[in-house]
């Protein structure tokens, strides 16, 4: 599915193997280059709570830029380095430069912000994994509740003993975990109670169902006293309208992130922001 095509997308997917072929080379090339010449960047999306109105967290997302493809969008990026391993590489430069830019942050008026970058399945089955984070915090002089993490479901879900210790090792040092985009895969509410998790990330395919049907409001409304029972904070993800931020405050969600408030932005523009809402 070629889910997010951006404008600048060099994204064609097509039946025929040769093109996808192509693609698949094509974007490992550039992200290699990208790896190798300060063409990967975070951006960063706050993240609102909605009682007090505050931003005090806010989510690292990646952009790749190409000279001359321009912007690369991660929905398109990052299966393909899943797939070429890449992503081991690329995920040890987004904890470095999440770390790098929190201690940037420190004495400026974000210091108390959380940042919250995104792990690949694949980067939880390094063994060393929460090690290599917990050193990149002491590196930077940061205290681990100022990262957090987020996983997909079925990324945790399928994890061994292994993995799910890791998460542990994070959480107990006071790292930040969420489970991001639920609701979209095979998301069984049992296995929350087992994980060491600290938020649930409703997906905004979720929220903009539930704007139309009666059934999907329903659903989420479960999902968010669900979540609530478990001592879960609840993030609604894709706000993108004065409605659809009034319908999750009075759902009574804690958190909500999306076009409404504000779209991931460089780091600098990070510290002109101010919530207006
Ligand atoms: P995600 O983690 O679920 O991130 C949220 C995506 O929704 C972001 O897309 C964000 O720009 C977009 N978004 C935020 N608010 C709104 C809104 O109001 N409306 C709409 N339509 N979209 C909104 P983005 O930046 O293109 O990232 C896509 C996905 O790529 C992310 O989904 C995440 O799964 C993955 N990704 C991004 N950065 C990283 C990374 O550093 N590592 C890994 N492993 N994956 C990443
Ligand atoms: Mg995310
Ligand atoms: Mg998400
Ligand atoms: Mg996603």
């Amino acid at each position: 599915q070629a889910k997010d095509n951006g404008r600048n997308s060099i994204c064609f997917y097509t039946s025929d193997i040769n093109d996808q072929l192509f693609h698949y080379q094509e974007v490992t090339t550039l992200l290699r280059n990208a790896l190798a010449t300060n063409g990967l960047q975070l951006y960063y999306q706050p993240q609102i709570d909605l009682k007090s109105r505050k931003v005090r967290s806010c989510e690292a997302l990646l952009r790749c830029f190409d000279k001359n493809f321009g912007p690369i969008s991660p929905a398109e990026f990052i299966p393909v380095a899943e797939k070429s391993g890449l992503i081991n590489d690329i995920g040890d430069w987004v904890i470095e430069e999440a770390c790098k830019q929190l201690q940037a942050w420190q004495g400026t008026k974000l210091e108390t912000l959380r940042v919250d970058i995104n792990l690949s399945g694949k980067q939880l089955t390094k063994p060393h994994l929460a090690e290599q984070i917990l050193s990149s915090l002491q590196k930077y002089h940061l205290r681990p509740s100022q990262l957090g993490i987020e996983l997909t479901e079925n990324e945790v879900i399928g994890g061994d003993n292994g993995q799910i210790r890791q998460l542990e090792t994070l959480k107990q040092a006071g790292v930040h975990i969420s489970i991001d985009d639920f609701g979209t895969g095979y998301s069984s509410l049992v296995y929350l109670r087992k994980l060491p998790i600290c938020s649930l990330k409703i997906d905004r395919a979720f929220l903009h169902h539930a704007m139309e049907n009666d059934c999907d409001m329903a659903i989420m409304e479960a999902i968010i006293t669900v979540g609530h029972r478990l001592g879960l904070a609840v993030l609604v993800e894709g706000v993108e309208t004065l409605e659809q931020d009034r319908i999750v405050s009075e759902r009574g969600c804690d958190l909500a992130q999306g076009f409404f408030y504000a779209r991931p932005m460089p780091a600098a523009d990070m510290l002109a922001f101010q919530v207006e809402v």
